[in-house]
């Protein structure tokens, strides 16, 4: 028998494989806005906004949600409800509405389960950083071809110098902090982030 010939195409079983561990994820995710009193996408921009001390826009939070702006706006209306999050007018652009947690809105993010640990917990620390680094190759490849929100990584800051000592423990530099990195210092969400583009 050839398994090569009836065994279904890898990248198919990959994505199986992928959308149930993002299944458990998503469960442990809503379990924690349950308990919070906040509805899935509710508790997703809380979330957003609160790792934006300086204040996110709505369209943002919205495209980082995957939702249209106008069922942000209403996930919003409830947060100020719950005085989790207040509204201002963008100081850049006063037509446009920015977002700021609350130290309550604070409190209930930084309390949030890292829905992924039960997930990479089985793993070893090389087998975690061998996964890490394919993740940032997969936003990268995504945030290139435009099929995610933009993320604020290192791979595309204007302060990430890749690959600058070739061969070494730590290739990288960010010109932020002024600090090498190897690829296991490489951030997915830094708050210093600056675009490059
Ligand atoms: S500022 Fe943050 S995102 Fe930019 S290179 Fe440094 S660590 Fe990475």
């Amino acid at each position: 028998m050839d398994l090569d010939q009836i065994t279904e195409p890898l990248d198919r079983r990959l994505s199986d494989g992928l959308t149930r561990l993002a299944a458990v994820a998503r469960q442990i995710d809503w379990q924690a806005a349950e308990a919070a009193s906040l509805s899935p996408t509710q508790a997703d921009i809380l979330r957003f906004v609160a790792n934006r001390p300086q204040g996110a826009r709505l369209t943002d939070a919205a495209a980082h949600a995957g939702i249209r702006k106008a069922t942000a706006s209403d996930a919003v209306t409830a947060l100020e409800r719950k005085a989790l999050v207040h509204k201002y007018a963008d100081a850049a652009d006063g037509r446009a509405v920015a977002l700021k947690a609350t130290p309550k809105g604070k409190r209930v993010a930084q309390a949030w389960p890292s829905s992924f640990a039960p997930i990479v917990a089985g793993l070893s620390l090389a087998e975690q950083e061998m996964l890490f680094g394919l993740v940032v190759k997969m936003i990268r490849q995504l945030q290139q071809r435009q099929l995610i929100a933009p993320q604020r990584t290192c791979v595309t800051c204007r302060h990430f110098r890749e690959n600058v000592a070739p061969g070494t423990g730590m290739p990288h530099f960010c010109a932020f902090v002024r600090a090498p990195m190897a690829g296991r210092h490489l951030r997915v969400d830094c708050a210093e982030h600056e675009s490059a583009a």
